[in-house]
């Protein structure tokens, strides 16, 4: 006896695609071995602080028991650091995980969820996974001064409904690098009426120079008050140079966060990748040196590319977006023939651009000439 499995699915995951990874990268790796040039997912060089393997290898003879479900140290430790109570925050597998979880927690059918165009790819995914109504806002335009192709903060405002209950932004954001700043920020915050939970996704916040920029988690520092429908996700994956180990959090108000923990598996982040993840906060240098490292890369990285007649759309991130002006599938599969990989972005809407990660010099040389 058979039958089609696929009907039997719910209908949010029987619309939903299967995450397409790109390229097999353990297969090129052994292909290409060290001359492979990884520029395609946003990961960090420069790697992770020393202090983090030693972390690894003394919390090692102790993985034949469950990790701490409640991740104590690592909370205190980011408490600590961002000036919040350790109810306030929720330990994700990846914030990929907490995007997800966030829209299992507050979407529904009955629900509606807004986000913009070009924004993270995982907006849309946990608002099908949660069978909630998409509300995508038209971006910025391309021609936009200081944030082509990023959020239209008014927009994403007025476009919220009666039923929305979730709104997601990323600042900075990917694929587009675009971001907004801290005044910015608190208008949108405040045009959002309170049957509306916001979501700031700051994966790349670290990474924010620009003068009046900063985290949306001040907004919910101890003693603050409000804000009850404010959620901030980060992550140790992309400044912290841990995306092989998996940790993310998000720091909300104490309710709104409890509200997660409802749903939150209990053992949902590893031993090893908790402690990991404290050393790499500890190490306040090593943060620094990533963060510094790829502000003064990315704008040689951006000028040598517009040196080669490229449009480089303004970044605060680890990575570029860069358009082409003719189909960009074509200039990936010839880097690809030069072992050096990069994201395509038609799968965005943006078949002319790709997106490429700041890596070391050597790399960042690498495509260069692979790009000549
Ligand atoms: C990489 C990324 C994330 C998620 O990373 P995790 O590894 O799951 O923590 C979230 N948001 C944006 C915008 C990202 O680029």
């Amino acid at each position: 006896m058979s039958r089609d499995v696929l009907a039997l699915a719910n209908a949010a995951t029987a619309r939903l695609r299967a995450y397409d990874p790109g390229h097999d990268l353990p297969a090129l790796r052994e292909e290409y071995g060290p001359r492979l040039v990884e520029l395609g997912s946003n990961e960090t060089s420069l790697g992770a602080s020393p202090a983090v393997a030693a972390a690894i290898a003394a919390a090692l003879p102790e993985i034949y028991r469950y990790p701490d479900p409640k991740g104590g140290a690592l909370k205190r430790a980011l408490a600590a650091q961002l000036g919040v109570d350790t109810a306030q925050i929720a330990l994700g597998n990846g914030s990929h995980e907490l995007l997800m979880l966030i829209a299992q927690c507050f979407a529904d059918a009955q629900t509606s969820v807004v986000y913009s165009q070009y924004g993270f790819a995982v907006f849309a995914i946990a608002t099908a996974a949660a069978g909630a109504i998409p509300v995508c806002v038209p971006a910025l335009p391309a021609d936009h001064a200081s944030a082509p192709l990023g959020h239209d903060l008014d927009a994403i405002a007025a476009a919220v409904r009666p039923d929305t209950r979730l709104v997601y932004v990323a600042n900075p954001n990917n694929p587009t690098g675009t971001w907004f700043d801290e005044a910015a920020l608190a208008r949108f915050l405040a045009q959002l009426p309170d049957h509306v939970v916001a979501v700031v996704d700051e994966a790349y916040a670290e990474y924010m120079t620009a003068p009046g920029t900063g985290s949306a988690v001040r907004l919910l520092r101890n003693g603050q008050g409000g804000r009850d429908n404010l959620i901030v996700t980060r992550t140790f994956s992309k400044a912290y140079a841990l995306a092989g180990l998996r940790v993310g959090y998000a720091v909300g108000s104490a309710p709104a966060i409890a509200v997660l923990e409802r749903l939150r598996e209990s053992f949902n982040v590893n031993s090893l990748a908790l402690v990991a993840a404290e050393a790499a906060l500890a190490d306040a240098a090593h943060a620094r040196h990533i963060r510094e490292f790829t502000a003064v890369e990315r704008e040689w990285l951006a000028a040598q590319l517009r040196a080669r007649g490229l449009r480089v759309f303004p970044s605060q991130t680890n990575f570029v977006l860069v358009d082409f002006g003719r189909d960009a599938r074509e200039i990936e599969a010839q880097l690809f023939r030069h072992a050096v990989v990069v994201r395509p972005m038609a799968g965005y809407g943006l078949p002319t651009c790709l997106r490429i990660s700041v890596g070391t010099r050597i790399e960042n040389e690498r495509l260069l000439e692979a790009l000549a």
